[in-house]
Order: structure tokens, then sequence, then C-alpha cells
């Protein structure tokens, strides 16, 4: 049987009742799940964070495993509604690091899919994203930086790297109209 809906458009009862029969459905993938409960705008944010709870006890290793597999999608769950200064971010990504070394250190996904992850290194020293392993293709890895319906926080920091550059830029331009001047 086919699900047949967007998962982000389900409400909070039509969640739950798919968190106990998901089986049935042959389009069913748990990446999607959990990803919808970000993009869902039906949901207000208690009922995102009781579903992330539920949707976490239903797939107890998928969850743990989600912080490899798409960390930015853990990070925007795994914090929801917390207000983070920047060194709880900070301490937040660095348990998530810490976390993927854990789920690497398995010797079975080392040799399956090491191959697939790469670390994150955008050339910026204070990235809190350094050394972050992200799967190859991953908006993350690239550090592409979307403006538009993104508003994951972590994503931040990214968006800060492109006006830093920018910034930089504009002062370098400057710099040089001031130097014609003289
Ligand atoms: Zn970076």
């Amino acid at each position: 049987m086919k699900l047949n809906r967007r998962l982000n458009q389900l409400s909070e009862a039509e969640y739950r009742y798919l968190l106990v029969n998901y089986r049935r459905y042959t389009d069913f993938n748990s990446l999607g799940l959990f990803r919808s409960l970000l993009e869902n705008e039906r949901l207000d944010l208690q009922q995102r964070q009781r579903l992330r709870d539920a949707a976490a006890d239903a797939f107890p290793k998928f969850y743990e495993f989600l912080q490899l597999k798409d960390p930015d999608t853990y990070f925007g769950l795994n914090t929801l509604g917390q207000e983070l200064t920047v060194a709880d971010k900070r301490a937040a990504w660095d348990e998530i690091k810490r976390a993927q070394q854990r789920i690497l250190s398995n010797k079975r996904i080392r040799h399956r899919n090491f191959g697939l992850y790469t670390k994150h290194n955008c050339g910026y020293d204070t990235c809190p994203f350094n050394g972050l392993m992200v799967r190859q293709g991953a908006r993350l890895a690239e550090g592409v930086m979307s403006f538009d319906t993104d508003k994951r926080i972590s994503n931040n920091r990214h968006v800060d790297h492109r006006a830093e550059q920018r910034r930089r830029e504009r002062k370098a331009w400057a710099n040089t109209q001031n130097y014609l001047a003289e």
C-alpha cells in the first residue's frame, strides 16, 4: 500500500497513526519522516517536539544514525525550540561530531559507507562544522548556502561565511577606490 501523501502535510494525529502503522506503506521512509517534522507547516512547536520524541522512540537507531546521515536535520530536530547562543550551537555540533566518530568506529559502517562521507572543510578556521562528517553531495559538504525556504539554524553560520566574504570584497573594492581617489 502506498502512502500517497506528502509527509510534510500530515497532522499530528496522522503522524501518530503512521508511527504505529508505517510497515503497511511501501513508500514510507524514515529519513523523509524526520525531515518532514521540520518542514511541516501544519505543526506548531509543541507538536513538532512531541512528534520528534515519538519518532525517535519509534526509530531510536535511525535517529542516532541521523547525526551522520543528515546532521543538519538532526541538529534542527534535537534543538527544536531552544534558544541557542553561539557557544551552545558550537557545543551541540561538537556533540554531533563525537557521536559521528562513535558511529563510524563501528566497523560495518566504516567498510561499507565510509567513502560516502567527507569532512567539512570550508577554509574558515572558526567554522563550527570543521571536522564534521557529511555525506558527499550533502548541502553542508558543498558549503552551499540557501537563503530561501531553509530556516534551519545550522545554516546561519554558512550564511555568515558568505556575508563575511562579501564584506571583504566590498572593503577591498573600497580600498581600491580610495587609492585611486588619492
Ligand atoms: Zn564552514
